[in-house]
């Protein structure tokens, strides 16, 4: 939660009181939050979260804020050894953000008090159901950084757990960047990076329901038998249209569909926005010189949910063709007419010695979430295309020290981008190969080779961020046999239609261009054509 400095003595803007308003209209009963802070430690952070609970207690008079400063009896009695510490309502939950909840994570902050104030923890029954068999207690810590985008899911995710079962879950999150030797103690490499009961760690946003079989088995979830859903509770709902994938694509197919008249839903496993959430800068989307891409997408989220569900933690399994189709998720059973899929491309790996090692401990496909841990250190980009590049000015602009690693002697980016690395002086490395990435404990070194001279260098770092393009997220429609383009991209036609009728694809997971604008034209075009379609169909079958 980024503020402004407005008159009246608020941290809050008046369009984010505004919008606060609406949502504190929900609480129930009274919720406190205890504020922990110690003079000299943290100051501008105390400062800033001292300011943001008055001014939620200011809009809202079922907010209780109680300060503690230098108060060593009551630090000893919450056990607080951290500031600024915010715990929320204490005496009936165990819900503690160490740090300001500043960034993405204030939203988790939000989502808590009100958890707190109406005793309602929104588990789905399932995980309810799975919760019921924990009796012993469980601690979570959730280490995030203020600009992932998926660090509020996993949180809410504790949040819930703490809210269902107060008197076996506790939960933390704390604030990476702010308390950088906490996070070191747990080698946090990624956020967000949960550590069950100190047992297991995890790093990603993870499913409501994997979250809660992990926290009461403490094993990964690659280790627990598949949850076969009861056959009573996988209800079956129906739609004309099911979008898979809440991105650019899906979104605005969401917008489209919905005008038209169409009944639609939008499934979304991870986060809403999809790929453009985790860039950091977009320059190129008309109408916007220079916008954030989660600000971006967190405006056409807001159009779209005008119109249309977007239901979050939805992994869709498998699409079925027959008369009907259908989705299925893990405990639902979506039967419509029509699929668009739409659910991008991920991240590829490079594919190299000390990648896998290292995963989440110094390599990240994620500048925007790990940037923040590498502040005042060096680290290499990996790749010369658009992402490279973003990546590369996100992360030097954050004090990080950037070398770029390049195998080619001239970037695949924007001009633009290119003169914006020229003019920050950011160092490239030409016809660059990294073969290796290794270190004893912690990440030390890429072993780069000069593929013209053949000669190789171990060139030192802390981190290494991977931006080597991308493979589409076709794993739900596998068995579908869609026909594809080279790389593994869905084949579509100018409308989006695939080979097999009733099923459509947008987006990146198309192939081409792979850009935000694109995205969200196909994610129109394919709309329309089911639309067209389907009212094509219904005029010849005469109903
Ligand atoms: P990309 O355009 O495919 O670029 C991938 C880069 O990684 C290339 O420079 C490629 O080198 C390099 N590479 C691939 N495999 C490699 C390997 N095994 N070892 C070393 N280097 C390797 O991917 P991207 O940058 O992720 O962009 C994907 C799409 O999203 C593009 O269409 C892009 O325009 C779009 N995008 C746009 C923006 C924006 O407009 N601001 C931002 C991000 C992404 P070569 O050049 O030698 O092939």
């Amino acid at each position: 939660m980024t503020a402004e400095t407005t008159s009246n003595d608020w941290l809050l803007s008046e369009d984010q009181q505004k919008a606060l308003l609406e949502f504190l209209e929900d609480f129930k009963n009274t919720v406190s939050v205890h504020l922990f802070v110690k003079t000299g430690e943290n100051d501008a952070y105390a400062d800033f979260s001292r300011k943001l609970v008055k001014d939620l207690a200011r809009l809202n008079d079922k907010i209780i804020v109680e300060e503690h400063t230098d108060d060593v009896q009551a630090q000893e009695k919450y056990q607080v050894e951290r500031f600024p510490t915010l715990l929320i309502a204490p005496d009936m939950y165990s819900i503690r953000f160490t740090g300001a909840p500043a960034g993405e994570e204030g939203q988790a902050f939000l989502f808590g008090l009100l958890m707190a104030s109406t005793g309602n923890s929104h588990l789905t029954a399932e995980s309810k159901k799975i919760l019921e068999d924990l009796h012993e207690k469980r601690n979570v810590k959730v280490f995030v950084s203020p600009t992932c985008p998926y660090c509020p899911g996993q949180t809410i995710n504790a949040i819930k757990a703490a809210i269902e079962k107060p008197d076996l879950v506790s939960m933390e999150c704390i604030e990476s960047g702010e308390h950088g030797q906490y996070a070191d103690t747990y080698s946090v490499g990624s956020v967000p990076h949960t550590v069950y009961h100190e047992t297991l760690n995890t790093v990603g946003l993870e499913s409501e329901q994997s979250f809660v079989r992990q926290l009461v088995a403490l094993k990964p979830i690659r280790e627990l038998e598949p949850q076969q859903p009861d056959a009573q509770d996988q209800k079956t709902v129906h739609y004309d249209l099911v979008i898979i994938g809440a991105g650019p694509a899906g979104l605005t197919a969401g917008i489209y569909a919905r005008r038209a008249g169409l009944t639609t839903v939008i499934l979304e496993k991870s986060i809403i926005g999809g790929q453009v959430s985790v860039t950091p800068e977009v320059e190129n989307y008309p109408g916007f010189v220079n916008i954030g891409g989660k600000m971006l997408m967190d405006m056409v989220y807001e159009q779209a949910k005008q119109y249309v569900d977007v239901l979050t933690g939805q992994n869709v399994q498998e699409v079925k063709v027959g008369k009907n189709l259908e989705v299925i998720t893990e405990n639902q059973v979506y039967a419509c007419q029509a699929v668009i899929y739409a659910a991008g491309a991920d991240r590829r790996k490079l594919g190299v010695p000390g990648e896998e090692r290292f995963m989440s401990k110094g390599v990240s496909f994620c500048a925007s979430c790990d940037g923040y841990m590498f502040k005042d250190k060096k680290v290499a980009v990996v790749g010369g295309g658009n992402t490279a590049l973003t990546d590369a000015l996100h992360l030097h602009n954050l004090g990080v020290e950037v070398v770029l690693i390049h195998r080619r002697d001239s970037f695949r980016a924007e001009q633009h981008l290119v003169d914006s690395i020229n003019r920050e002086g950011i160092a490239v490395r030409w016809n660059s190969a990294v073969e290796e990435i290794g270190g004893d404990e912690v990440l030390e070194f890429v072993l780069v080779r000069d593929v013209v001279s053949g000669q190789t260098e171990k060139v030192k770092v802390d981190g290494v961020f991977m931006a080597v393009g991308m493979i589409p997220n076709v794993e739900a429609v596998a068995s579908l046999g869609l026909a594809q383009e080279p790389g593994g991209y869905l084949h579509v036609d100018r409308q989006g239609r695939t080979s097999i009728p009733r099923v459509y694809a947008a987006g990146d997971i198309t192939g081409g261009v792979q850009q935000i604008v694109t995205a969200v034209s196909e994610g129109a075009s394919a709309a329309m054509a089911v639309f067209e379609d389907l009212t094509r169909h219904k005029t010849a079958s005469g109903k």
